[in-house]
């Protein structure tokens, strides 16, 4: 990890809720991490939703200048409008990111950005094993109710 990654990291260890995870390899090994958590509540969420809509057409505006490939870049980021404002709208809560070590090789692993859906996967990139981000069953960690 670069000096740049490490600030990234360390700056996103200070946002939003953090968690503590279990980190499972393909073997039933196990290695500790944390995961920060961000909650949206609906004016978030809305925001969020007119946020990428507005990026989508300010793209789709921009687009208008480039000669000839106006005539596909202009529709396709019009209609992806929707579809980019659906899924920012969509999450009620995301894991931000986070940091664990890998339980097959003990290397530094970044969990990536990601909507929050226990049990979450993501790969060590040192040793390229698939790797299971669980909640870590402790009392440290906040109880959440289950969604019906
Ligand atoms: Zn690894």
């Amino acid at each position: 990890m670069d000096d740049a990654a490490r600030a990234r990291l360390a700056r996103l260890m200070t946002r939003g809720v953090g968690r503590q995870v279990t980190l499972v390899g393909p073997d039933g090994e196990h290695a500790a991490g944390e995961v920060r958590t961000e909650r949206y509540d609906a004016r978030a969420r809305v925001l969020r939703a007119v946020r990428a809509a507005v990026l989508c057409l300010a793209a789709a505006a921009v687009s208008v200048l480039i000669p000839v490939a106006h005539f596909v870049l202009v529709p396709c980021f019009v209609l992806a409008c929707p579809v980019a404002a659906w899924k920012a709208y969509r999450p009620t809560r995301m894991v931000l990111g986070g940091h664990g070590s890998c339980p097959s090789c003990g290397a530094d692993l970044v969990i990536q950005r990601a909507e929050e859906r226990f049990p979450l996967r993501d790969v060590c990139t040192a040793c390229r094993v698939s790797v299971t981000i669980e909640l870590a069953r402790t009392r440290a960690s906040p109880v959440e109710p289950k969604h019906a």
